[in-house]
């Protein structure tokens, strides 16, 4: 089956065109059927299709979460670039050197997300050294403890620029390589994902900030979603809990200063208080649904933000 065909058989206003035109209903009946043999015939295998020779980008992947989706999704087969700052580029290059072991390609692109011009050259770095893009994950992200009342204008700047604007550049700058490649298809879609979190369903008090930006990443997301998918590109995000990376330590530090709580008391307390699976979660639970995610499994899956939480917010 060729791509037109299959364009045509998942064409979304199929049904309103019905309506408005006078055909015969059998004419309309037998076309439907056409349609939706099509359709079953190009996507009922119940098989997860390789990711080998595929290539991602991951944002803030010289530890924690990202680094823990580049050690899965090159196990999935994928071929990953790691980016990060440049002060983290020793980190940076011993997870490149994990992924080859493994015996994926993988390559290095410092950049700073809050940079446009930076994250074109990591996208060039990537399709260079990898090949053709298929998949971004704007992961990388900064947390700050703050009263709402104390926020400055600076503190808003700064988690919105490297969280929201810094997101917004690596979706859009991916979605026109992923555009101008031409090599995304119905049955083998371009995917963009990104980093969302528990507060963006439900904020937390003394993450003011932190809350709203992930809010914006959901609004984003489902944004790219609807104007993306006529390019055969979808578009997710992924809603962490508590999860133990470094992030937790500014957390932690914050939330003892202001509450006089053992900082190391902060993170087991509020999991224990909040989670319905009793411990905190490790940057692996994420991994696994990002792969989910940046899989074949994941191809009617576009628009939403799916939490990894161990049951703090339902859906
Ligand atoms: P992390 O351990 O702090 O790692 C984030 C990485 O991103 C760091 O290496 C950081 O470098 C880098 N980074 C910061 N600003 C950057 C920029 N402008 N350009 C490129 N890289 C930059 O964080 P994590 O816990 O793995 O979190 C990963 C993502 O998941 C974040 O978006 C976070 O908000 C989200 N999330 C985490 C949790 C959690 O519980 N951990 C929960 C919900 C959502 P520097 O440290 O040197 O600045």
């Amino acid at each position: 089956m060729n791509c037109s065909s299959l364009r045509f058989a998942g064409r979304v206003g199929m049904w309103r065109s019905h309506w408005s035109t006078l055909r015969p209903l059998s004419k309309v009946i037998s076309t439907d059927l056409v349609n939706r043999r099509a359709i079953k015939a190009a996507y009922s295998s119940l098989s997860r299709q390789s990711s080998k020779g595929k290539s991602v980008i991951i944002t803030g992947s010289s530890r924690g979460i990202g680094k823990a989706i580049a050690l899965r999704l090159a196990a999935d087969g994928y071929d990953v670039c790691i980016n990060d700052l440049s002060v983290n580029q020793a980190a940076c290059d011993k997870v490149a050197e994990e992924i080859r072991g493994m015996g994926r390609k993988a390559c290095v692109a410092l950049a700073d997300v809050t940079n446009r011009d930076q994250v074109k050259e990591m996208i060039g770095t990537s399709v260079r050294e990898l090949g053709p893009l298929h998949t971004m994950i704007a992961n990388a992200g900064i947390v700050q403890v703050q009263h709402v009342l104390e926020l400055s204008d600076e503190d808003f700047q700064r988690m919105f620029a490297i969280n929201v604007f810094g997101v917004q550049n690596c979706l859009s700058e991916a979605a026109k390589q992923l555009i101008s490649q031409g090599n995304c298809r119905p049955d083998r879609p371009g995917k963009l994902l990104a980093a969302s979190s528990i507060v963006g369903f439900r904020a937390f008090p003394l993450l003011p900030h932190y809350s709203a930006s992930k809010w914006a990443v959901r609004g984003l997301i489902q944004a790219y979603a609807m104007e993306l998918a006529k390019h055969n590109i979808t578009a997710n995000s992924y809603a962490p809990g508590i999860i133990d990376t470094m992030m937790w330590d500014i957390i932690d530090a914050g939330v003892s200063k202001r509450t006089g709580l053992d900082p190391n008391e902060v993170t087991e307390k509020m999991a224990h208080e909040m989670m319905a699976i009793d411990r905190v979660g490790v940057p692996e639970d994420v991994a696994k649904l990002v792969s989910f995610l940046a899989s074949s499994d994941s191809d009617f899956v576009t628009g939403q933000t799916q939490l990894v939480d161990g049951g703090i917010v339902f859906t």
